[in-house]
């Protein structure tokens, strides 16, 4: 476990120059420890105007430097056989992560929630936040709730400012979970488990693994909110030591449910009813409950829970429908980094074989192949961009495929050839950094390829 007292006036490296090596850098400075970040890539240095004055940098390599440091703090991108990680461990340094050595820091008495699973994990941190900055100001005592990991904003940045009655709702994702040891939610979400990073983790039981770590720690009186419908979800919480909650929005599912949905509202098993926000699709629905049972499982109001999902606004490359134009609906869900995401939100239109689909990028090592059917049954017309586009089509002979190799081609082919009651969505099923910053970025420049055309077009008319 990090013990910050054994590490005051010490040195540590921090591997990786990303945000949260950045924020558990300037942590650890403010605590008194030395602090030297090394980076492999070449980053240029206009990035790193938030460190504080005295935080040494390399970036383009490791140098002996590192070695010299007492201990190491590991970003969670980094692959756990990176030659440095294995020379370090043969050295006998001790690395811990950035979640690990941020949450050394919060003092007692703060509740810590957390959220994981494949698909869902920003949307559902959001729903959960809302509800329960909605709940803390109705209390007497006034107390914060941070909103923190990987949905923006690392922990190491917000656990200087946590006293004692707050509360921490974290995003967690399997690449922080797998660097975890100690880690213990107090209330524990796991929304779902489908193939993705199997390249980092070396394969599914890998995944599932170190999905598991959520509740690898928790205790009695501890919560573990779990889907019971998945099989992964089902099999991880014959593990769990505290209060299970299941959710399930489909009829069969593996584990006894605390909450169902009537196809209206979601139904609790204490008889109580609340209406999901208005999110497109029925993943949203699942979300949803998965939230409220975290929230309601501390004694938060269902009338709460329901104010709190009444004011809540969909977000940004989530199935974000953006623009309707000449009667085509144009949808942006660039957060679709893999296949099982992809899937949800075709699934989320009807069955009119009216969508054209703009899919591809930096692939991630599962197979195409599972799309076959759903393309069939919701797709006019699927336009590849990127890296994967050679393999999708060699995971789906015989299905017509338009190579676009761009986004910009992509626009532009759909936005001549759709008609009228057509959708163009782009959820592309794939990393984006082959071609774009994040998946942010990509979807920003959708939009404004999409607007830019719908402009020219309306100018000229
Ligand atoms: P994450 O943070 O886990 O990537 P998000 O909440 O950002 O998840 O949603 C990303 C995409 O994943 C959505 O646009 C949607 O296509 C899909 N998705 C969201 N929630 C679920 C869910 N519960 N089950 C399956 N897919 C989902």
């Amino acid at each position: 476990m990090f013990k910050p007292d054994l590490w005051r006036g010490k040195k540590a490296g921090i591997l990786g120059l990303g945000k949260s090596g950045q924020a558990v850098a300037n942590l650890l400075h403010a605590q008194g420890v030395n602090v030297f970040i090394s980076e492999e890539s070449r980053i240029p240095h206009a990035n790193l105007l938030g460190l504080a004055p005295g935080i040494t940098v390399e970036t383009g390599g490791h140098s002996q430097e590192l070695f010299k440091c007492d201990f190491w703090v590991k970003s969670p991108g980094i692959h756990p056989k990176t030659p440095v990680l294995q020379e370090g461990a043969k050295r006998g340094i001790p690395v811990f992560s950035e979640l690990e050595v941020a949450l050394a820091f919060v003092p007692k008495g703060v509740r810590v929630f957390a959220v994981t699973g494949t698909n869902g994990k920003t949307t559902t941190t959001a729903l959960l936040g809302a509800i329960l900055k909605l709940h803390a100001k109705t209390q007497p005592q006034k107390h914060f709730v941070f909103v923190c990991g990987n949905i923006g904003s690392p922990v190491s940045l917000c656990v200087d400012q946590v006293k004692p009655g707050d509360d921490m709702v974290i995003e967690v994702s399997s690449y922080q979970l797998e660097d975890s040891t100690y880690f213990r939610p107090h209330v524990a979400c796991l929304l779902n488990i489908t193939p993705d990073h199997l390249e980092h983790h070396g394969g599914m039981r890998n995944y599932i693994k170190a999905k598991g770590k959520i509740i690898r720690n928790q205790r009695a009186n501890d919560v573990f909110v779990v889907n019971g419908a998945d099989v992964s979800c089902a099999e991880l919480s014959a593990k769990a030591k505290g209060r299970v909650l299941a959710f399930s929005t489909q009829p069969k599912h593996l584990l006894k449910t605390a909450v169902f949905f009537d196809g209206d509202e979601i139904v609790f098993s204490e008889g109580y009813q609340i209406r999901p926000p208005q999110l497109k699709g029925i993943h949203n629905v699942e979300n949803a409950m998965a939230a409220a049972l975290m929230a309601l499982s501390v004694g938060v109001s269902a009338d709460t829970v329901q104010d709190a999902f009444d004011s809540f606004e969909a977000m940004e490359h989530r199935i974000e429908q953006f623009a309707y134009h000449r009667g085509v609906v144009y949808v942006n869900d660039s957060k679709a980094t893999n296949l099982d995401s992809t899937i949800t939100a075709l699934k989320s239109f009807d069955k009119c074989r009216n969508i054209w689909l703009i899919l591809g990028g930096r692939d991630k090592g599962a197979s195409y192949e599972i799309l076959r059917p759903y393309l069939t049954e919701y797709c006019k017309c699927v336009l590849t961009i990127g890296e994967a586009m050679e393999k999708i089509e060699r995971e789906l002979p015989g299905y017509p495929v338009t190579r676009c190799y761009t986004l910009e081609k992509a626009v532009e082919t759909a936005m001549t050839q759709a008609k009228r009651g057509d959708v163009v969505l782009l959820s592309p099923a794939c990393a984006s950094f082959d071609q774009f910053k994040s998946f942010e970025e990509r979807g920003k420049i959708f939009k404004r390829l999409v607007d830019a055309r719908i402009f020219k077009d309306r100018t000229a008319a």
